[in-house]
């Protein structure tokens, strides 16, 4: 038995015996003990009180004196309170030092719940949305960010990993938008100013536009020269040649100043419209006569349209995306290669796919392939006239349409270049 208990016990029977006593000196023994029994019941109701009262109102009345068992049993609740105390303390120091340092984070957080309400924020939320206190805590965060496209992200955040969009602020400020799940239906919206990066990406796209306008007319009066020059019966023979050569150059130059044209008009147009329609075997077929132009080009070229259906967007740059597509696979493709165009739709699209039996791609080449100027194999690539901007442009075409560019290649065996446009830009009825 607890020491405290075998004590309390012992003292009872002792007080109780001692009664007895006293009380056989009057004859009336019983008498005596339950008068102590009474003085004890009414020493455990009084402690029995006081811990009552301490335990609801936190104050203490007086903790007992004696080491029996009340007094253990205050002071181990005298025990748990303190550390108890000590923890609450400490844990308040923490949240102290996580809300500083939030606050002091440069992005803004803002603690979303799963009806999109705003449960908590940084200072940096604050200052980047305008946000309130009273008013905004509660508020739903479509009315704050009502940007389309920060709504699309907002009900499917697994399709992108973030989205860029002016600010509701002030005009020319742009946020970059992140959505990071955690926790059972909580998410932590982050927010980071990158104004700056969008102003340097414009200043590129201008410089590269201007650049590539400015160029355009002293190169035509240039070609306008070679051409009058190469049509001269007067040219003496030894110059045929290097005319030739200068008309061929600068003919290239007019592809790569088209194509960073086309390239800076595709960076900076805004998402294409879904109201015209595009007629997909028209477009196939046109892509086959033209690549039947090029010389050098593999004998079977062969189109397959194996569903109907046509697609919603721009005719021009849709024709651009199957012209590089297809001028690249005659281009890296021999003589005796085939060239295979197919477009199919099925549930989850439209499909348009341009398969060669050429060169092929190395694997680690694959992923860069789309970048600016980034040619596989540059000597091969230049000789074959291209501007290296092709893949560039069919991503960026392909971006605006909400489709993606899926690439599979082999070295020596052949590529596959396949265009996966989403069902909403289907026309199935035309
Ligand atoms: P380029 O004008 O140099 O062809 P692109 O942007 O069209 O530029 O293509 C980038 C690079 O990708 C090419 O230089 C080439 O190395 C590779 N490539 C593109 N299409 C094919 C293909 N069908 N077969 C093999 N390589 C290809």
């Amino acid at each position: 038995m607890p020491k405290p208990w075998t004590r309390l016990l012992t003292r009872l029977a002792l007080s109780l015996a001692a009664g007895a006593l006293i009380g056989l000196l009057y004859d009336a023994p019983a008498l005596g003990a339950l008068v102590v029994a009474l003085f004890w019941l009414g020493l455990q109701l009084l402690n029995l009180y006081r811990l009552e009262r301490w335990l609801v109102t936190g104050r203490i009345v007086e903790i007992p004196a004696d080491e029996g068992l009340w007094g253990t049993v205050f002071s181990k609740i005298q025990f748990i309170k303190a550390k108890a105390k000590r923890r609450g303390k400490r844990f308040r120091r923490l949240i102290q030092e996580l809300r500083a340092s939030t606050e002091a984070f440069p992005d803004g957080g803002i603690i979303l719940n799963a009806a999109h309400e705003i449960l908590n924020y940084n200072n940096a939320a604050r200052l980047l949305l305008g946000l309130k206190g009273r008013r905004d805590r509660g508020q739903r965060i479509e009315n704050l960010l009502r940007h389309p496209d920060f709504i699309a992200y907002l009900n499917s955040p697994a399709e992108r990993p973030f989205v860029e969009i002016p600010s509701p602020q002030a005009g020319d400020t742009w946020l970059l938008c992140r959505l990071i799940p955690y926790g059972p239906g909580q998410t932590l919206l982050l927010i980071r100013d990158v104004t700056q990066r969008v102003k340097i990406e414009k200043v590129r796209r201008d410089f590269v536009a201007n650049a590539s306008h400015e160029l355009r007319s002293p190169l035509t009066v240039l070609m306008g020269y070679l051409d009058a020059l190469a049509e001269d019966e007067r040219l003496p023979d030894n110059w045929r040649q290097p005319v030739g050569t200068m008309q061929d150059q600068a003919l290239r130059m007019r592809r790569l100043i088209e194509d960073l044209l086309t390239l800076s008009k595709l960076e900076s147009g805004q998402p294409v419209s879904r109201d015209r329609v595009v007629d997909v075997p028209a477009l196939l077929a046109a892509a086959r006569k033209e690549a039947l132009s090029l010389p050098g080009h593999p004998v079977r070229i062969e189109v397959d349209v194996r569903s109907p259906g046509n697609l919603l967007g721009e005719e021009t740059e849709l024709q651009s995306v199957v012209s590089n597509l297809v001028s690249n696979a005659v281009r890296y493709t021999p003589a005796d290669g085939e060239v295979h165009v197919t477009w199919a739709v099925d549930d989850e699209g439209g499909h348009l796919a341009v398969r060669d039996t050429g060169i092929g791609i190395a694997e680690e080449d694959i992923p860069r392939v789309t970048e600016r100027f980034y040619r596989a194999d540059s000597g091969r690539a230049r000789q074959r006239g291209g501007t290296g901007l092709g893949l560039a442009i069919v991503k960026h075409a392909l971006r605006r349409h909400d489709a993606d560019l899926e690439i599979r290649s082999r070295v020596g065996e052949g590529s596959t270049f396949t265009c996966h446009f989403p069902p909403d830009r289907l026309a199935l009825n035309s």
